[in-house]
């Protein structure tokens, strides 16, 4: 007899030493590993892990019952044979024996012929029983083998489908995949032509390319049809090729539907033409799978050109727009700038996004923008290389970082210019008339005596004239500070010179029972300024928020101090200033249509506010609500 392995392990478990001796003699023969040992635990440990060929074990080994010992080691080792070798032959011992599944039964008297014979159809049994088992774990090792590919290839699949956003060559990894897997002779992934309602091979493998470029099936009376309007997957399996109703012959084929979004948009399928191989439910399972990732692959392709062509869109209105815009991430680096933007920071046309938005501001009041942060001043003036004047303004935009949009002012600054040098001409110019009128008019009485009503007369000329006089000098006063003639600066206590303000203003406060509230800062600081203009400016914006607050109104004055700068803020809860005054009310001469005839003032408050905060390199802005009320900013640098 052929040892079945390179290795043959016999296991005696017999308690006669004659036996043992009778059994050694006979199995060494064939040079065979002989173990004997009178306990499972001993026979196990000399073996280790191995699996014994023959197992031999007697009636009683060691006082212990060897069915019971045989019954381990046939739970231990299934597929050794086991023979049991009793003295006594009975008909119980027999019956259990064979409940257990004992190979074979050997009693006294032992005949060499005898037991040769069972070690041998034992073996013989126990080899076929091996074979079995190595050949059906083979099977089932290849076909796991086979599904960790297919698995494998449905991976790399995904991955790619999610990578990539080539339709072409996603689809064509797609069709190989399906008749690789399914070891189909031919696949193809078809679509519908919604215009036509026809179906198109967008990728193939195996097929011919004429075929494939010429192929267009309309969807009807067509087996791929009935795939498309039932959206259900079709297998089919024919003994002789049939031409059903597919525009070519086969002998089998699986179409699965592709189905985006509820909707039938095409079919994956495979076929075999040549041979008659059968396609199985397995396959179709796997082309499910795969028509899965087509579908993700036309969806991402399709939100991939949508959000394309948005992009597209929003950069043509950033490029056709005259404002600029510049926009910075959440990590301070510039993600879009537009062409305005870009000259006026003059940046090289070819310069790329991407870089902090610090290396790139030339000018200071930008940076100086960006640096404030989440501030109440997020607005600045600059001036680009050619000259333009702009006033830029800062978003910030959670989630997605800062947005600066710069809009053109040179021709309302040129037009301010122009605007100021006429009023200081002409002011400068009714100066010395006026002055003449007033002085023949002090004469008028030396000459001779006046009546009454010539007296009452004069009077009104000298009233007209002196407010006209004060008119023209509150003018040439408002040139000087726009002119910076007055460029005198002290340390000042902004918060005294509020409360003494305040103080001026308290008869107004008490007559309208108005509600003042007062917010200063603690320490603040003091700051270099001109402190006569400093005094106009609060109470000139003091006097608008009151006059322009009805009764039982209340006015807030407010100081913030907020990295190197102080902002004063005066908010009343007044009759508010239409949305289309708002750009005008700086302007010299400008009373807003909110304000009644009977409240007296000239239009020159706010234009003398504004020249003195930009004098000192500050900023002025308005927010204001209709009948809700309106608040002044003013933000002054702390180091001037
Ligand atoms: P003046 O200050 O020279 O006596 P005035 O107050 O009319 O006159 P400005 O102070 O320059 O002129 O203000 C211009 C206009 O802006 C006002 O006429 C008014 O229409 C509007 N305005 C200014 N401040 C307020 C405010 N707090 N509430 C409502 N409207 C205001
Ligand atoms: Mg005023």
């Amino acid at each position: 007899m052929t040892p079945a392995s390179d290795k043959e392990i016999y296991l005696i478990a017999h308690s006669d030493a004659q036996i043992r001796l009778l059994l050694q003699r006979m199995l060494t023969k064939d040079r065979r590993d002989l173990i004997m040992r009178e306990s499972l635990e001993d026979l196990r440990k000399a073996i280790n892990d191995e699996i014994p060929t023959l197992i031999i074990v007697g009636e009683k080994v060691k006082g212990k019952s060897g069915l019971d010992l045989a019954a381990e080691l046939i739970s231990l080792y299934p597929a050794s044979p086991v023979i049991l070798f009793v003295e006594h032959d009975s008909p119980d011992l027999l019956k259990r024996a064979m409940r257990l599944g004992i190979a074979d039964y050997l009693t006294f008297p032992l005949r060499t012929d005898e037991l040769t014979e069972a070690i041998e159809r034992c073996l013989k049994r126990g080899q076929q029983r091996q074979q079995w088992l190595k050949s059906e774990s083979k099977k089932m090792t290849e076909s796991l083998r086979r599904r960790v590919g297919e698995l494998e290839t449905l991976t790399e699949l995904g991955r790619s489908v999610t990578a990539s956003l080539n339709l072409d060559e996603v689809f064509s990894a797609i069709v190989n995949a399906a008749v690789n897997l399914t070891g189909a002779e031919e696949g193809s992934l078809l679509l519908l032509d919604e215009a036509t309602g026809e179906l198109y091979m967008r990728a193939a493998h195996n097929f011919q390319e004429d075929f494939v470029r010429t192929f267009r099936l309309p969807v009807k009376d067509s087996t791929i049809s009935s795939v498309i309007h039932t959206s259900q997957p079709v297998l089919v399996n024919e003994k002789s090729p049939q031409k059903i109703k597919t525009a070519y012959l086969v002998h089998s084929l699986i179409y699965v539907p592709l189905i985006l979004h509820d909707h039938p948009v095409g079919a994956l399928g495979v076929d075999n033409r040549m041979e008659n191989a059968p396609l199985k439910e397995r396959d179709l399972k796997l082309l499910e799978a795969l028509a899965e990732f087509a579908v993700i692959a036309l969806e991402n392709a399709r939100l991939y050109s949508v959000t394309e062509q948005e992009k597209n869109k929003f950069q043509t209105v950033l490029a056709g727009i005259q404002d600029g815009v510049l926009l910075v991430d959440k990590s301070g680096n510039v993600a879009l700038v537009n062409d305005v933007a870009r000259s006026i920071l003059n940046l090289p046309a070819d310069w790329k996004t991407g870089g902090p938005v610090s290396a790139i501001l030339a000018q200071q009041e930008l940076k100086e923008l960006f640096e404030q942060g989440e501030s109440l001043s997020n607005r600045a003036e600059t001036a680009s290389p050619d000259g333009r004047v702009w006033d830029a303004r800062l978003v910030a935009i959670p989630e997605v970082g800062k947005v600066v949009s710069f809009h053109d002012i040179t021709h309302l600054k040129k037009l301010d210019r122009i605007k100021s040098d006429f009023v200081n001409t002409v002011s400068h110019d009714l100066r010395s008339p006026l002055t003449a009128i007033l002085g023949y008019i002090e004469l008028l009485g030396r000459v001779g005596p006046l009546n009454e009503a010539q007296q009452d007369f004069v009077q009104r000329v000298v009233n007209s004239a002196q407010s006209i006089t004060g008119l023209v000098d509150e003018l040439l006063n408002l040139g000087r500070i726009e002119a910076g003639f007055d460029s005198r600066r002290e340390n000042i206590h902004l918060d005294q010179l509020i409360r003494l303000s305040l103080e001026s203003f308290k008869p107004q406060i008490a007559e309208k029972q108005i509600r003042l509230v007062s917010d200063l800062a603690k320490e603040i600081p003091a700051i270099q300024a001109n402190p006569v203009q400093m005094r106009q400016m609060v109470d000139n914006l003091l006097d608008n928020a009151i006059k322009y607050t009805p009764k039982n109104g209340s006015v807030t004055i407010r100081s913030i101090i907020e990295q190197n700068q102080i902002i004063l803020q005066v908010a009343d809860t007044g009759v508010g200033i239409p949305a289309s005054d708002l750009p005008y009310i700086f302007d010299k001469f400008y009373r807003a249509g909110n304000v009644e005839n009977a409240v007296a003032g000239t239009g020159l408050g706010l234009s003398i506010v504004r020249s003195i905060v930009e004098n000192h390199g500050g900023r002025i802005w308005v927010d204001s609500v209709v009948k809700k009320g309106t608040t002044f900013t003013v933000v002054l640098p702390l180091q001037s």
